[in-house]
């Protein structure tokens, strides 16, 4: 697996702004922030994608992301955010290590924009997406 210049980041041999670290998890500013406050989190492991992710990295995510995200909430005053994590360069990921980010929504001009392509669902593709997605669930070992 490449080693990516978040897990530089991670054994100090790039600089961070840290905001929180422990066993499996590491956490710090984004050096280009979309919004004051704009944070990764990330596993120390070092897999690419969250797909790829070991079941224990992705449980200590999921504890801790909650409560970085009230603290980041909290120091910059701001009620409204956005979760984003990108998988794959044609996703918009650019370092090749799972993270997420915390992006506070100050206002309408600071932050994450999106756009939402919408398009009804018709219901016969949806039957057959949603089979395929039960059976690759059903292949998998929980
Ligand atoms: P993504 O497009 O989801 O892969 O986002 C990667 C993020 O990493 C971007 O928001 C970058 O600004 C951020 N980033 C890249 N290098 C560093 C660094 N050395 N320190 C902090 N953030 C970084």
């Amino acid at each position: 697996m490449a080693d990516s210049i978040f897990s530089k980041i991670i054994r100090g041999e790039i600089p961070c702004l840290k905001v929180y670290e422990d066993e499996k998890v590491f956490s710090f500013l984004d050096i280009n922030p979309i919004a004051p406050g704009h944070t990764l989190v990330i596993p120390k492991e070092p897999a690419e994608t969250l797909d790829q992710l070991s079941d224990e990295s992705a449980a200590a995510l999921g504890k801790i992301l909650p409560l970085l995200c009230r603290a980041v909430m909290k120091a910059t005053g701001t009620r409204q955010y956005n979760i984003l994590q990108n998988n794959g360069k044609g996703a918009h990921q650019a370092v090749a290590h799972v993270h997420f980010h915390i992006i506070p929504k100050p206002n309408s001009t600071e932050g994450l924009g999106i756009q939402w392509p919408t398009r009804p669902l018709p219901q016969e593709q949806g039957q057959e997406i949603l089979a395929k997605i039960r059976d690759a669930i059903a292949g998998t070992v929980i």
